[in-house]
């Protein structure tokens, strides 16, 4: 339980954050919150020489609207994404999502950028954030650049950002109006991982019908998934029983889960099923809420 030795730096500015990045190349590691780097180097599944604190950088704790888009700092706490009225009121699938993670303990110290990065297939937020269609804003020596969410996650663990670089920005756009979400999750406890969780985010269109759909798998594949079987199977449907049940079928056959502690794999596919069902059904009372 006790880690490796490392050196901690504490930058006080993004440029020179990314300077001892650059300057201890494979031997750094980011520290954000902590909340799961910190576990794994105590339990020495992973090392690091250097350990860059990004957590006293000013400007990257913030959620705002703004152009179109609700921009969320990479340095902004779960604890925060429960307490915003913003989030609340208009983007309860991220509302929905930061109340399961963990504890309470955890989600005051661990951050939504720190969640994507770390790109565990068992996190909650990329899920949300491949329904919602969210964008990365990557900080690297050579500046800015804005990874869509599809092409974040490359592999188990492991993201498109550079070697230097810093997760600062989560950009979702602004969701028409008809439109709501949901994540549900099965968790064996609270606390706990999620055996599956789903994400969806609908749009409606005049008639009620499925303008455009979002959906994201959480915990049953090597990486997060985002069901784009299931989504054009919705759209432009309407969303009798029989539809939303198609769905589910659909998207549980698009899951990839293995056998594990948390079940077998066939009892994971039939809960993404059943959870599918629950999330598109929630995100739908949402968006004839919001119209
Ligand atoms: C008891 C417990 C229960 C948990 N349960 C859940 C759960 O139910 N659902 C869930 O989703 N998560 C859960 N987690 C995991 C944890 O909450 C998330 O992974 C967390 O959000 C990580 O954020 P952090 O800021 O603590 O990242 P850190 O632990 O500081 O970093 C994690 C990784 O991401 C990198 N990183 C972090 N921030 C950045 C950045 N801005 N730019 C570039 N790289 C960065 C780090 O270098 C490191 O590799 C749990 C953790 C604990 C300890």
């Amino acid at each position: 339980m006790i880690p490796a030795p490392f050196d901690y730096h504490a930058p006080g500015s993004l440029a020179e954050a990314i300077g001892l990045l650059q300057q201890h190349g494979d031997d750094a590691k980011v520290l954000s919150g902590g909340q799961s780097l910190l576990p794994l180097l105590k339990l020495r599944l992973a090392s690091a020489a250097h350990l860059v604190d990004i957590g006293r950088i000013p400007g990257l704790d913030y959620i705002k609207e703004e152009g179109g888009y609700l921009k969320i700092g990479g340095r902004t706490r779960e604890s925060a994404l429960e307490r915003s009225e913003v989030i609340k009121a208009k983007y309860p699938i991220l509302h929905d999502t930061a109340l399961v993670i963990a504890d309470p303990l955890v989600r005051n110290r661990a951050t939504v950028g720190g969640n994507l990065a770390h790109a565990d297939p068992a996190n909650d937020h990329p899920a949300t954030m491949l329904a919602l269609g969210a964008e990365v804003v990557a900080a690297g020596a050579g500046g800015e650049r804005v990874i869509p969410i599809t092409q974040f996650f490359t592999g188990i663990f492991s993201t498109a950002l550079r070697p230097g670089e810093i997760l600062v920005e989560i950009r979702i756009p602004a969701p028409p109006p008809r439109s709501g979400g949901a994540y549900v999750k099965l968790e064996r406890k609270v606390g706990d991982f999620a055996t599956a969780g789903v994400a969806v985010q609908i749009t409606l269109d005049d008639a009620g019908a499925c303008k455009d759909a979002g959906i994201g798998l959480t915990n049953v594949g090597m990486t997060p998934i985002k069901a784009t079987k299931t989504e054009a199977f919705l759209a432009g449907k309407s969303f009798d029983q029989a539809t939303i049940n198609q769905a589910a079928e659909i998207a549980a056959s698009e899951s990839q889960p293995m056998d594990d502690i948390r079940g077998s794999a066939d009892y994971k596919r039939d809960l993404v099923r059943v959870l599918t069902a629950r999330a598109v059904t929630r995100a739908l009372e949402r968006a004839k809420g919001a119209a």
